[in-house]
């Protein structure tokens, strides 16, 4: 599957186009016109064509751009809901920026939107967000109080597949906007698509799992995703390990509080 691939209403198959590409077909449709017509070739036209997506930014220069910008969620939100920086726009029935606490202790971040969130247009409602939420709230954690949800991409990836690393790459700038914006005590990550896209790692989740380490600065632990669970219950000791872990990091950051 060509996860560019789009239909037009009529369902016929349309692929998004470089400027490049464009101008290579009309040269050739030219030529092709021009020797059927008589057999002799004319000189080119100039023709000027733009692509039809956009080249994922790189993540230095979104860094690089966030002191300059005035910023809030309600103006990120509003970005996110009219960008189209990459296909995934195309498949996408809602944008789904995240939700929760605007001064969090926790930023829990998944790799994107599924089926219900892409229709509801919030993160992690489905049958795995209840379960995170349980899971959650064994640590007295909740988006309602004390947390903010969000993804890698907000764009929901078609037939569920895991979010491509140019997609990943055109979408960093808004998680890095949220992050700057939230300033979490901690950033809880579900899941091997989200953990390799922040850590640049090619680690299996297994291994990266239950690691402390930081992103930007912030405090960071991966775990499995509530999807992962929901298929393999013997995963549940480990993600209870990290929980544990996670709870025992907020208490200690508490502790040193002035
Ligand atoms: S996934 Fe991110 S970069 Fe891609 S269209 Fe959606 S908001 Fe834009």
């Amino acid at each position: 599957m060509n996860p560019y691939e789009t239909f037009d209403t009529k369902g016929r198959r349309q692929r998004p186009l470089k400027a490049e590409q464009k101008a290579s077909l009309a040269r050739f449709l030219d030529l092709a016109g021009d020797y059927l017509r008589d057999g002799y070739t004319y000189s080119q036209k100039a023709y000027t064509f733009t692509d039809d997506f956009r080249e994922p930014r790189s993540v230095e220069a979104d860094h690089a751009a966030l002191p300059l910008r005035a910023d809030s969620l309600e103006a990120l939100e509003a970005e996110i809901q009219h960008c189209r920086d990459c296909p995934l726009h195309t498949h996408r029935i809602k944008t789904v920026p995240g939700e929760g606490v605007a001064r969090p202790l926790v930023l829990v971040i998944g790799e994107g939107p599924g089926a219900d969130e892409d229709t509801s247009g919030r993160p992690f409602v489905g049958k795995a967000g209840q379960l995170l939420d349980r899971m959650l709230a064994s640590v007295d954690l909740s988006r309602e109080r004390n947390c903010f949800i969000a993804n890698v991409v907000k764009c929901r990836p078609p037939h569920n597949r895991d979010p491509l690393p140019e997609e990943i790459a055109a979408c960093a700038r808004f998680l890095n906007r949220q992050l700057a914006l939230l300033k979490p005590r901690m950033i809880f990550c579900l899941g091997r698509v989200a953990l390799q896209a922040l850590l640049h790692t090619d680690a299996g989740i297994g291994r990266a799992r239950g690691q402390l380490t930081t992103y930007q600065g912030f405090p960071l632990l991966g775990t499995y995703h509530p999807s992962a669970l929901l298929r393999d219950v013997s995963l549940k000791r480990a993600v209870w390990e990290d929980l544990k872990i996670l709870r025992d990091q907020l208490a200690a950051l508490d502790t040193r509080e002035p």
